[in-house]
C-alpha cells in the first residue's frame, strides 16, 4: 500500500519547466477574468474534460470503498454556522451574510467554509442503528473562503472551492480502519494521477487546554491514526501541537515547484461536530450513543489538485484523464472523410478525440505536441484506402500504420489501464 516514488514527469529536455498558470494559460485550462473577480477561475473546456475523468475515477473508487454521495447546497443559514462552530472560528475567512431583510438575522444566508455541517445533517436525517455504521458520506461539493483579493491567483489559492470530501460517521473503536481505508484510498489514487505525496504528518495535542472531547477518547484516536500509518508502512512525522482543536489528524503534504508545502490529502478525527450537532446512532444495547466523526480528503480541491498535476506533468497529462486524448488529421482534404470517421469511431469507443484540419501538416502535428495530446492519428492516403492509421506519440515515437481498431483498443486499454506509460 506504500506509493510509489513519483514517476518521472512526461516533460522533455526541450520544455523549459513551468509552473501552473503558465501552463494553464497555454494549455487553457482556465481562465480568470477581473469581471468575474480574482480567484473566481473559469474551467474551460480543457480544464474541465480533466477535472471530469479525475472527479469519475475518484467517485468510482469511493463507491468501491464503501462511500455514498450526497450533493448538498453551498450556502446555509447563518445559524448553522453558530451551530457548527465556523462563525465563532472562521468568521474572518468568510464571506458576509445575505440577507434581503436586514432586521431578520434568523434567515441571513452564508456561503459555507466547509461541507461538514451539511454531511453532519445527512447523518442526522434519519435514527441510525449501530449496524449501519460505519456511514461513509462523500460529495465533491463547492465551498468559499473570503480571501483577499491580493493574495489570490490561479488554481492553488481561490475564493470558491471544489473540494474532494467525505465524512465517515463512525464508532471509535472504527476509526483505525477507516484511517487505513483513506491511507490505501491515497496508495490507489495519487499513482494513478501521477505524483507521489512529499510527506505525511501526524498532527497531534500540545500542552494546554482548549481541545474538545475527553482525554482518554483523544489518546486512544492519536494511537489508531499513529498505527494506521505504521501499517501503511509510510514514513511520517509527528507534530505535537499541531492537532485540530476537535481531533487529531494525518495530512498528506506535497510541494510545488517553488518548494511551498501544501496539505492534498486529509484525514481528520472529529469529537466535537458530532457533539454540536447532537447526532446519535442506536446502540447494540438500545441505549443512544455518540458517533465520531472522521473527515477526509484523498485529492484535496480540484483547483489544487489540478495546479498540481499541471506542474508534476508539466501538462503532459496521463492519457486517462488528458483533455483530448486523440488528435486526428488527415494529410490532405482527399482524407478528410476517412478523418472524420476515424474520429468519430473513437468518439464512440469512449475517447475525447479532436479532429485537427486547419493550416499545414507539419503546423497541426506541433499543435498537438504543443497541446500535449498523446495520441495524433495522421492519414494519408495509403492509411486512408487501407483503412488504417499511424500512431504518433507526444514523445516523438510513432507506431507502424495499423487497422482502426487496433489503433482505437490500444488507446482505449491505456486510458482502462491509467498507467503512466502512454505507449
Ligand atoms: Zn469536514
Amino acid at each position: 500500500m506504500r506509493p510509489t516514488c513519483a514517476p518521472r514527469p512526461f516533460h522533455s529536455r526541450e520544455h523549459t519547466v513551468k509552473d501552473h498558470r503558465r501552463l494553464g494559460r497555454d494549455l487553457e485550462i482556465y481562465h480568470s477574468d477581473p469581471m468575474i473577480g480574482a480567484g473566481l477561475p473559469l474551467w474551460l473546456p480543457a480544464g474541465a474534460a480533466a477535472r471530469h475523468a479525475i472527479e469519475e475515477f475518484v467517485r468510482e473508487e469511493e463507491r468501491l470503498a464503501g462511500y455514498q454521495h450526497v450533493y448538498s447546497p453551498p450556502m446555509a443559514k447563518r445559524q448553522m454556522y453558530e451551530r457548527s462552530g465556523h462563525l465563532a472560528k472562521f468568521a474572518d475567512d468568510m464571506f458576509p451574510a445575505m440577507s434581503d431583510d436586514p432586521d431578520d438575522d434568523a434567515e441571513a444566508l452564508m456561503l459555507r467554509p466547509s461541507l461538514c455541517p451539511h454531511h453532519a445533517m445527512v447523518f442526522g436525517s434519519r435514527g441510525r442503528s449501530y449496524r449501519e455504521l460505519p456511514v461513509r458520506i462523500a460529495e465533491i461539493g463547492g465551498m468559499y473562503r473570503a480571501e483577499r483579493s491580493g493574495v489570490v491567483g490561479g488554481l492553488s489559492r481561490v475564493r470558491a472551492i471544489s473540494l474532494n470530501d467525505a465524512h465517515v460517521f463512525c464508532s471509535l473503536d472504527q476509526v483505525g480502519a477507516e484511517v487505513a481505508l483513506v491511507l490505501a484510498m491515497c496508495a490507489r489514487i495519487h499513482p494513478a494521477l501521477g505524483f507521489a505525496a512529499d510527506g505525511y504528518r501526524l498532527s497531534l495535542r500540545g500542552p494546554g487546554a482548549g481541545y474538545l472531547g475527553a482525554d482518554a477518547d483523544w489518546a486512544r484516536a492519536e494511537a489508531l491514526l499513529r498505527d494506521a500509518l505504521v501499517q501503511a508502512g509510510v514514513p511520517f512525522e509527528e507534530a505535537p501541537g499541531e492537532a485540530a482543536f476537535y481531533g487529531p489528524k494525518i495530512d498528506i503534504q506535497v510541494r510545488d515547484l517553488a518548494g511551498r508545502e501544501s496539505t492534498l490529502a486529509t484525514v481528520q478525527v472529529d469529537f466535537a461536530q458530532p457533539e454540536r450537532f447532537d447526532l446519535s446512532y442506536t446502540g447494540r444495547d438500545g441505549s443512544p450513543a455518540r458517533p465520531v466523526m472522521v473527515h477526509r480528503s484523498i485529492v484535496g480541491s480540484m483547483e489544487r489538485l489540478l495546479a498540481h498535476l499541471l506542474e508534476v506533468h508539466q501538462g503532459a497529462f496521463p492519457v486517462w484523464y488528458a483533455p483530448v486524448q486523440l488528435a486526428v488529421a488527415p494529410v490532405g482534404e482527399a482524407q478528410d472523410a476517412a478523418a472524420r470517421q476515424f474520429a468519430d469511431q473513437a468518439l464512440r469507443a469512449g475517447l475525447r478525440a479532436s479532429l485537427s484540419l486547419d493550416g499545414s501538416l507539419g503546423l497541426r502535428i506541433r499543435e498537438a505536441s504543443q497541446r500535449r495530446v498523446p495520441y495524433l492519428a495522421v492519414i494519408g492516403s495509403r492509411e486512408a484506402d487501407a483503412g488504417e492509421v499511424s500512431l504518433r506519440l507526444r514523445d516523438g515515437r510513432q507506431l507502424p500504420p495499423m487497422p482502426h481498431a487496433q489503433a482505437l483498443a490500444s488507446i482505449r486499454n491505456a486510458v482502462d489501464a491509467r498507467t503512466m506509460g502512454i505507449g
